[in-house]
Order: C-alpha cells, then sequence, then structure tokens
C-alpha cells in the first residue's frame, strides 16, 4: 500500500503511461454496467494475466532490467468463492434459499435483500460451491505464482466469515485426497518445477500474526518478529523470522504440517477449525537471470574476458505472499468467548486496518493509513504497491449470515479498485561475484605460486648444468696437462738413459784407452751442457705455453673492444669527411674574402698616403691601422701591391666571380672590383676586361641590394672618364640606374646612383640621350628620400646638366628652354638654392646662375620665384666668384632688369 499517497495517486499518470483500467472505469463495471463488454473479459481466469504480463508486456519483462524502474499496471483481482452448505446448514437453513445465486458465465453475484429483491455484483472471478480446487488454484494463484516466477512480488489472500473456506482454499495438504490440494501445496509444487536446482533458490518463512504480534511458525520461541521497512525501496522484510530453504515438496509439506502444529487457533462458536490469528506464508524465489545482459552493459560490444568476469551476475528476487486472514465476522456476534476484551480488538485491528486501507485506496484518498497495524505494514507492497495481487473472498450460503456475507462482498468490490504498479524485482548479485572473483583471485595466486616454483626449479636446473659443464671442462683440461707432463717426463727419462748409456759405452771406451779420457770427459761435459740447455728450453716452451693461453683468452677480449673501437673510428672517418667538406667550402669563401681585403688594404693605404679619409668598412679599420706606418714608409707599395693583386689573382678572375653563384662569394668580388675602380689607373684594365658591362648587368640581374650599392658606387667611379660616360649610355645605363634608384631603400644607394648619374650629366655630348632616357627625372625623383648625401648628388648633377646646357646654347648647338625647366626641376631648384648644407646650396647656385644666362629660361624663372633667389645669391652667397656671377647675369638679362623695375625694385 502507498502510504502517503505517491505514485498510485496519480491515476491518470498511470493511464498515460500504460492505458490501462482506471479507477472510474472499473466504478462502472462494479455495479451500474456489468455488461460493459470492454471490460468484462478482464481475466483473471487462468493464465490470462500471466499471459498478459509475459507476453504481451514484454517492456516489463523482456526489457526489464536491474535498473528499470518503471512498473506495470496491475489492477488487485478478486475472485468469489461459495462453500457448500455443511451438514449443520443443510439441517438449519433446510427451509430457507440460499441468501446469494451465482451467475459464473456472467461473472455475476446476486445477493438476496428479501424473497423480491437482490442486489448484483460483478467479481473478476466467480466460483461456485462445486468449483474444484485445481480451478480454484487456476483462477485465483496461478498468475500470481508465474508473476513470482518471473521476479515480481505476489500476494493471494484470502478474505471472509470464520468457517467460510479460506483455509480449505489456500492451506489444505490434500494427504488424503490429492484433488483436495490448496493453493500453498500447489503454488510450491509449480515453483519447484520452474526453478532450476543449480541457480535458483526457494525459502520459506511461515509466521502467524495475532493480538499484533508476529510469532514464528517454524520456531515458536520466536514470538515477537519485528517489521523492517527500507526506506529507499519500501520493502518489507523479517530478519528475525526462520527462513527454510525448500528443495523438495516433501520437505515442504512437512514444514506447513510443522506450521499448523504451531498455529494458535482460537476455538469460536461457528466453527472448531476456524482462527483468529492471521497465517502468513512466505515464499522467496530467488532467479538467476542467465543469456540475459543488462541493458547498459549489452551496449558495450566488445567486452574483454576480465570485463565479464566483473559483471555481477543479474538475479530476479520474487516473493509470493500468501495470507489466510482471521475471519471477517465482527467479534461479539462470534462469541469470543474466553478472551478478553482487549484481545477482541486487537484481534480485530488488523483486519479494519486492512479495510480502512483498502477503502483509502479504492477512494483515491490522500492518506493511506498504513502504518496503523503489523498487518498492513506487511501488506504494504501488496495493496497500492508493486505486487501482483489477488484476493479472494469466501461466503458461506446461509442466509442467516447475509450480513457478514454481504460485508464480505463490499470489502471484494472495494478491493477490486485497487491498483498496483508492478514492478521486476531484478538486481545485480554482488555477493556472488564476489565469491566468483575471490575463486578467481584463489586459482590465479596458485598458478602464480605453480609458476613461480616451475621458475625457481628451472634456474636451479640451469645453474646444476652450469657447473657441471665447468667441471667437466675443468676435468678435460687437468686430463691434457697430466698427458702433456706425462709425456715431457717420459722424454726427459728416455733422454738420460740414452745419455746414460752413452756414458757408459764412453766409460768403457775409457777404461781402455786413457789417451781418449779427456776427449770423454769432454764430451761428457758437452752432453751436461746440451742436457741442462734441454732442460731450460722444455721450462721456457711450458711458460711459452701458459704465455700464449693468457694471450689468447686477452685477445679475445680485446677483440670484442677491437671491433667497437672499429666502428668508433668509421664513424669519425665519416665526420671526418662532412668536416673536410664544409672547410672546403669554408676556403674557397675565404679566399674571395683575402682578395677583397687586399684589395680593401690597398686602397686604404693609398688614400692615407694622398690624406683621403678612407671608406673603410668597420672590419677592416684595425687592419689598415696596423698597415698604415708601413704604408707611409714605403711610396712604391700601392703600385707594387695592385701589381702583385693583378699577378696573383688576375683581373679576369676577379669579374667572373661577379657571376658566382654563392651570393657572398658575389657580395665579395664587387666589392673588390669597385675598391679597384676607384684607382684610376685600374679603370681602363676594368673596362676593357669587361668589368664595366658585368656591373650594368649585374645592377640589372641581382636583388641584393649591398650589391646595387657597391656595383652603383663602381659605375660612378667608372663614369667620371668620358668614354666610360658614353659606354655605360650605350649600354642602357641610365635606365638601370633608375631602376636601382626606384627599387633601393639605403640612401647609400642612392647616392652612389646619384654619384653616377651626375657624372654622366657633365657630359656634352650625352645631354639629350640622358634626358631622353630620363636620366633628369630619374635625378629629381631621389629627392624624395631627403638624405642631404643624395640631394648633394642630386644638386651636382643638375650643376653639371646647366652648366653643359649653358655652353651648348652659348655655342648656339642649343636653342629653346632649357631641359631641365622642361623637365620640372626648376621648383626644386629654388626650394633647395638656400639649403642649409652647403654642397646642396652650392650646386643649386651655380645651376640657377647657369640657367639665368639664357633669356628664353627667364620667364619661368621669374614665375617660379628663381629672380629672388638670383637676387639674394648676388648679394649674400658667401663664395664671391659665384656672387659675381648672378650679379652679372642679373644686370645682363633684359627681362630681369624689366621685371625688378615693374616691381620697383632698386638693383
Ligand atoms: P475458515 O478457514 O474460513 O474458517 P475452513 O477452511 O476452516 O474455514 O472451512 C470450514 C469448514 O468448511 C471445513 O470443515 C472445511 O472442510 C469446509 N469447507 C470449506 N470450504 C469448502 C468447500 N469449498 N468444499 C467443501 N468443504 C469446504
Ligand atoms: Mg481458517
Amino acid at each position: 500500500m502507498a502510504s502517503g499517497g505517491g505514485n498510485y495517486r496519480n491515476g491518470s499518470h498511470r493511464n498515460s503511461l500504460k492505458g490501462t483500467t482506471t479507477a472510474t472505469d472499473r466504478a462502472l463495471f462494479v455495479n451500474s454496467n456489468p455488461s460493459k463488454p470492454a471490460l468484462k473479459n478482464k481475466p483473471l481466469s487462468s493464465g490470462g494475466a500471466s499471459s498478459g504480463l509475459r507476453k504481451s508486456s514484454p517492456g516489463s519483462l523482456g526489457g526489464g532490467t536491474a535498473k528499470d524502474d518503471i512498473g506495470v499496471s496491475g489492477r488487485v483481482r478478486v475472485a468469489v468463492r461459495l462453500r457448500p452448505r455443511n451438514a449443520e446448514e443443510s439441517v438449519a437453513d433446510a427451509d430457507f434459499a440460499d441468501c446469494v445465486e451465482l451467475q459464473p458465465e456472467l461473472k455475476r453475484l446476486k445477493l438476496r435483500k428479501n424473497n423480491w429483491d437482490t442486489d448484483t455484483y460483478e467479481f473478476d472471478e466467480v466460483l461456485t460451491e462445486f468449483a474444484s480446487q485445481k480451478r480454484v488454484y487456476e483462477v485465483v494463484a496461478k498468475p500470481v505464482v508465474e508473476s513470482v516466477l518471473d521476479g515480481y512480488n505476489g500476494t493471494v489472500m484470502a478474505y471472509g466469515q470464520t468457517g467460510t473456506g479460506k483455509t480449505y482454499t489456500l492451506g489444505r495438504l490434500g494427504e488424503e485426497d490429492t484433488a483436495d490440494r490448496g493453493i500453498m501445496v500447489r503454488a510450491m509444487e509449480d515453483i519447484l518445477a520452474d526453478v532450476s536446482s543449480e541457480s535458483d533458490s526457494v525459502s520459506v518463512s511461515y509466521l502467524q500474526l495475532y493480538m499484533e504480534s508476529l510469532q514464528d511458525l517454524l520456531d515458536p520461541t520466536n514470538d515477537n518478529i519485528s517489521i523492517v521497512e527500507d526506506p529507499k525501496s519500501g520493502d518489507v522484510s523479517l530478519p528475525g523470522a526462520t527462513l527454510v530453504e525448500i528443495r523438495d515438496q516433501q520437505s515442504f509439506l512437512e514444514l506447513l504440517r510443522l506450521g499448523e502444529a504451531h498455529r494458535y487457533a482460537a476455538n469460536t462458536k461457528l466453527n472448531t477449525e476456524s482462527s483468529r490469528s492471521h497465517a502468513i506464508l512466505m515464499v522467496h524465489v530467488k532467479r538467476s537471470v542467465k543469456g540475459r545482459e543488462p541493458a547498459h552493459s549489452s551496449e558495450n560490444g566488445n567486452s574483454t574476458n576480465m570485463g565479464k568476469s566483473l559483471r555481477p551476475p543479474l538475479i530476479r528476487k520474487g516473493k509470493l505472499v500468501v495470507v489466510d486472514l482471521a475471519g471477517s465476522e465482527r467479534i461479539d456476534k462470534s462469541g469470543s468467548e474466553g478472551h478478553t476484551l482487549e484481545e477482541a480488538k486487537s484481534i480485530n485491528l488488523s483486519l479494519s486496518a486492512l479495510g480502512k486501507c483498502i477503502n483509502a485506496l479504492a477512494e483515491n484518498s490522500a492518506h493511506v493509513p498504513v502504518r496503523d497495524s503489523k498487518l498492513t505494514r506487511l501488506l504494504r507492497d501488496s495493496f497500492g504497491g508493486t505486487a501482483r495481487t489477488s484476493l479472494v473472498i469466501t461466503i458461506g450460503p446461509s442466509p442467516r449470515h447475509r450480513g457478514e456475507t454481504a460485508s464480505t462482498i463490499m470489502f471484494g468490490q472495494r478491493a477490486m479498485k485497487v491498483e498496483n504498479m508492478l514492478k521486476l524485482k531484478e538486481e545485480f548479485d554482488y555477493k556472488s561475484l564476489a565469491r566468483r572473483l575471490d575463486i578467481q583471485l584463489d586459482k590465479l595466486i596458485m598458478e602464480h605460486e605453480r609458476k613461480q616454483k616451475a621458475f625457481e626449479d628451472e634456474i636451479e636446473r640451469i645453474t646444476t648444468d652450469a657447473q657441471n659443464q665447468i667441471s667437466e671442462a675443468e676435468r678435460i683440461y687437468a686430463d691434457a696437462m697430466e698427458k702433456e707432463r706425462l709425456k715431457y717426463q717420459k722424454d726427459y727419462m728416455e733422454s738420460i738413459k740414452k745419455l746414460e748409456e752413452k756414458w757408459m759405452t764412453n766409460q768403457q771406451k775409457l777404461g781402455g784407452e786413457r789417451k781418449e779420457q779427456m776427449i770423454s770427459t769432454e764430451e761428457i761435459g758437452e752432453v751436461k751442457k746440451l742436457l741442462s740447455k734441454e732442460t731450460s728450453l722444455r721450462k721456457a716452451a711450458e711458460e711459452e705455453v701458459s704465455n700464449l693461453r693468457s694471450q689468447l683468452a686477452q685477445l679475445k677480449m680485446s677483440e670484442a673492444s677491437a671491433n667497437s673501437e672499429i666502428l668508433k673510428l668509421r664513424k669519425m672517418l665519416e665526420d671526418e669527411a662532412c668536416q673536410k667538406e664544409k672547410l672546403e667550402g669554408e676556403i674557397s669563401m675565404l679566399q674571395s674574402q683575402l682578395l677583397q681585403l687586399s684589395v680593401e688594404a690597398d686602397e686604404t693605404r693609398r688614400r692615407l698616403d694622398r690624406g683621403v679619409p678612407a671608406k673603410v668598412p668597420g672590419a677592416l679599420d684595425s687592419l689598415i691601422s696596423q698597415i698604415r706606418p708601413q704604408v707611409k714608409d714605403s711610396g712604391n707599395g700601392e703600385k707594387a701591391s695592385i701589381a702583385k693583386l693583378f699577378e696573383q689573382v688576375g683581373l679576369q678572375k676577379i669579374l667572373s666571380l661577379l657571376e658566382a653563384e654563392d651570393a657572398d662569394v658575389r657580395i665579395h668580388a664587387v666589392k673588390v672590383v669597385a675598391n679597384l675602380a676607384a684607382e684610376e689607373t685600374n679603370q681602363l684594365k676594368i673596362v676593357e676586361a669587361g668589368g664595366l658591362t658585368s656591373l650594368l648587368m649585374l645592377l640589372g640581374s641581382s636583388e641584393d641590394e649591398t650589391i646595387h650599392r657597391v656595383a652603383a658606387g663602381a659605375i660612378a667611379n667608372l663614369a667620371m672618364n668620358e668614354t666610360n660616360q658614353e659606354l655605360i649610355m650605350s649600354q642602357g645605363g641610365i635606365s638601370l640606374l633608375s631602376t636601382t634608384a626606384a627599387n633601393a631603400e639605403d640612401p647609400q644607394t642612392l647616392r652612389m646612383v646619384a654619384g653616377a648619374i651626375a657624372n654622366l650629366c657633365g657630359n656634352d655630348k650625352l645631354q639629350n640621350k640622358l634626358r631622353g632616357e630620363g636620366g633628369i627625372k630619374a635625378l629629381l625623383g631621389m629627392v624624395k628620400c631627403g638624405h642631404p648625401d643624395v640631394l648633394a648628388q642630386v644638386a651636382r648633377g643638375i650643376a653639371n646638366f646647366a652648366k653643359c646646357e649653358s655652353r651648348a646654347s652659348t655655342q648656339g648647338s642649343k636653342a629653346g628652354r632649357s631641359l631641365l625647366i622642361e623637365d620640372g626641376a626648376l621648383p626644386w631648384i629654388v626650394q633647395n638654392a638656400n639649403n642649409d648644407a652647403s654642397p646642396i646650396r652650392r650646386h643649386v647656385e651655380l645651376a640657377l646662375c647657369h640657367l639665368a644666362q639664357h633669356e628664353v629660361n627667364a620667364k619661368d624663372m621669374i614665375s617660379g620665384g628663381a629672380l629672388w633667389e638670383l637676387v639674394r645669391i648676388s648679394q649674400d652667397c658667401s663664395r664671391e666668384d659665384i656672387r659675381t656671377l648672378a650679379h652679372r647675369t642679373l644686370t645682363s638679362s633684359p627681362t630681369f632688369l624689366a621685371e625688378l623695375r615693374r616691381l620697383r625694385i632698386e638693383y
């Protein structure tokens, strides 16, 4: 019975889940609409409910797991059984009709109110006085037993007035006639037939509840058993009750007999066999689930053996409770002789509490008074709980007990409204897993021990073998030594013998011939010498042998180390080869660097001699300072050094390095060439050897800015010569220099390029070509860099150009405006006429004077603001020659004079 309401109360929730009969549904078919076909066939019939559970609810059994908490709705099934008239009734009621009339095919019972009026009730099953015990079992108990075997809890309970056949229905042993066997006996027969004696177990407790005390019918001394409830699962257990494992039907029958003997039977007026106590048989069926994995572990397809052995077995624990209730009649009516009122109240306490609970459950009331009695606590799972419950109400036919019969019928009707939620009692059997693992562990330990022993034996065997082999070798060696010794001894003895013989013969001879004595004595001495020599030789040989032996052992040892040594050496050799290759590369690089250094050193030396500050890369400073004193001393050192350089390396070779693959080599080579080109005496040779062409090509082909800078510097130096200027122009020098300038980021590169162009600007013959190829534009383009060195070169170029132009105009070979003005140089010229940097200012001032000398330029100069600069130059310029030139220029130009007058400037 659900205590607070919880699951059971929520009838609509259950409906939505399972769509089964609700309390409202049943109300219809109980009384007011008994023929409603959909409800009429509600099964309590043989196998009906069980097959419904087994087959048509696979969700509850097939898919149910230990973790599956979803129950199956299962209403309490109620059958009514009518006892035949007994002997007393046959006499006493002979003139009266039975108070009930049964319509088993309609599952209806009619209760006579009086002669003309009856009430009709419908039950799940109506069992007449002719119903056999077998049929009653199949209809009432079998579905419950099958559920228990499937792992559900089940209850079969008999309710009725004393003497109506509760005990007959439930507890008959059928010893005389097997057809009389009651539900308990038949249930156990079915259970034992279904379980496996190996993996399953069946155990039984048998109790009696009398006056709210729970007694053990299998152990009468145990008369106050307490009920324990699991607060989580709500499961009720009786840890104090005797639990007997049942293996066969015979032992069960004996157990029932024993229980019956112990049962407290209170005689009443109605029936000597009736009882005032409740008898409760509990059958625990524990079954292991084979071939079915719990849902969560079956998802894991590749479980290992270890995984398998770690998975606890799944077990189902079904519990069948068979309750033979005390008589439902009111105590006062039954007489209750010999009992106190207290006892009478007590006897009925559990029964009335049961009635109240069933009323509450039937009416869906919020409170179910489960805790009011021990019986209701014991049966909390049977009504409103998770068990499949089947109730048989027993009635008698006698009209004298019509009231009791009516109340029994009403109890049954209300019980039919009680809805349970069947729940599979499946769980993991951790205990048996632990047992299994223990066994496995023991096996493993044993196996390990065996292996350990075998291993130790093997070690021992190998050790003995080795020892045997060693002693065998030692023995062989000793034998050999002994043999050798004996052989030597034998030889020795033999030679002694021979010598003795010889000596004897000699002695004999000596006896006869005294003359020969001397000789013999000498001979003996000789032989003795020989003998001692022989002996020492033998010793030496023996020593040699042992020496050789130890050497052999040493050799063997050193052979191994030699092998590894060889490997090491090989590796070292490879490394050496590698290193050598690298060094060779470095040598060629160093050679080219040396070349450059020597050139640079020469250059520096020359400059120092001439008092020109050296343009030396930082790394060379120390070298130069080292050679400086020597340079000063030797006046002819310079020429000698250059000559030496050409001699040693050859200009061709240096120039060919300009095209070297290695970028570093190229850079060094171009530096060498640039340094050489700075010297006028080398310039012709460089140009003749094709150096200028190579430098121009390098400007076009290389992307390295250092190369650009150095090559442009070299070209600038070479461009000081008129012939070279023409050569540069003819080889597209302007466009190459312009491109270099456009791509340059380093102001020094720009300075070199501007210097080269400036030099070209000073050539009278090249004026038009230079301008035509964009030389002036290129110069003007470089001013945006802003670096004073670059600006100075630009100014120098413009001044050069203006001077040549002026010369050509004077000679009459040029007419028209200055090309500088045409190319837009005037604004920059005017802007920089008073530049702070004197090299810039000076060149610009000169350029302005050159431009102003020709009337064709005057108008542009006035509008460009150049007039004011000329006036300023003529007055402020620090160089007198320029000042004079400016003044003369102004005064000789009618246009300028007119403008000055127009502006009313006194000049
Ligand atoms: P209860 O346990 O309800 O007090 P019992 O089972 O002791 O009633 O039955 C009372 C008497 O009626 C017994 O002698 C029993 O043999 C008899 N009896 C009960 N039911 C039947 C029945 N269906 N057929 C034959 N005899 C019955
Ligand atoms: Mg009885």
